[in-house]
């Protein structure tokens, strides 16, 4: 297959949506510090709470929510990110529900962004790598791509929103996290370091910022080789046309 051309994407205003807090950070956060610095609002959506995030039996999810919470926006600042909000599902227990689909419909036509960041939800395992993707990734994905297309663009969806003021919005492109099948490479050189300052604000998820530092280094080299990049991050990049 050939390599898809696209044009370069500066965004007015970006949103992430994911599962965790830190799932973004890791995923996407060198890309969202980029385009913060080329001026665009970027906003943080968590769609749980975070709060069985943790191998310590003494844990209290309630406290661990709030930690994590804390650690996000502290990431966010890192990136120069704009805004994070939180809908606290439960952590583990994320389904595809309408429910779920109409609050990510109401953050999109709140803060009408250009451009979306989420997980692929087609992404279940890696053999190769010895990994099962967790379960509420596959749904913050699946539901956000339900909510850009085409729950968001139409005002009959969801006619109580509309009815409230909440103007259908068109998102122009998705980006999907996708660690093995990427069709669009973004140069993140110059923002690596802020990345690293976003993971190393999830004291709780990342308790050896050396080690992970250096992964994340090597995989983002790893990834800029494809394109004579640096650093970089991957994405399957859709343009939605309808
Ligand atoms: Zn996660």
């Amino acid at each position: 297959m050939e390599p898809t051309k696209f044009e370069e994407l500066t965004p007015k205003v970006v949103l992430g949506v994911a599962a965790h807090p830190d799932d973004l950070d890791f995923g996407s956060s060198g890309t969202l510090a980029k385009f913060a610095a080329q001026g665009a609002e970027v906003h943080y959506l968590i769609l749980t709470d975070g709060g069985k995030g943790s191998a310590d039996r003494d844990a209290v999810p309630e406290e661990l929510t709030k930690i994590r919470q804390a650690e996000q926006r502290a990431a966010v600042a890192a990136i120069g990110g704009t805004s994070a909000q939180f809908l606290n599902y439960p952590d583990g227990g994320l389904l595809v529900t309408l429910e779920l689909k109409k609050e990510i419909v109401k953050v999109i036509r709140t803060l009408k962004p250009d451009v979306v960041i989420t997980m692929d939800p087609s992404v279940l395992y890696s053999a190769q790598r010895g990994f099962i993707n967790h379960p509420d990734h596959r749904a913050a994905g699946q539901a956000t791509l339900d909510a850009v297309f085409p729950l968001a663009r139409d005002h009959m969806s969801f006619p109580e929103l509309y009815a409230a003021g909440y103007e259908p919005h068109k998102v122009a492109t998705v980006l999907l996290t996708n660690f093995e099948n990427q069709n669009y490479v973004i140069d993140i050189t110059e923002t690596l370091d802020k990345k690293l300052a976003a993971l190393a604000a999830h004291a709780s998820q990342v308790p050896d910022m050396k080690t992970t530092g250096g992964w994340i280094r090597q995989m983002s080299e790893m990834i800029g080789k494809t394109a004579g990049y640096k650093y970089a991050e991957g994405f399957m990049r859709i343009d939605v046309r309808g």
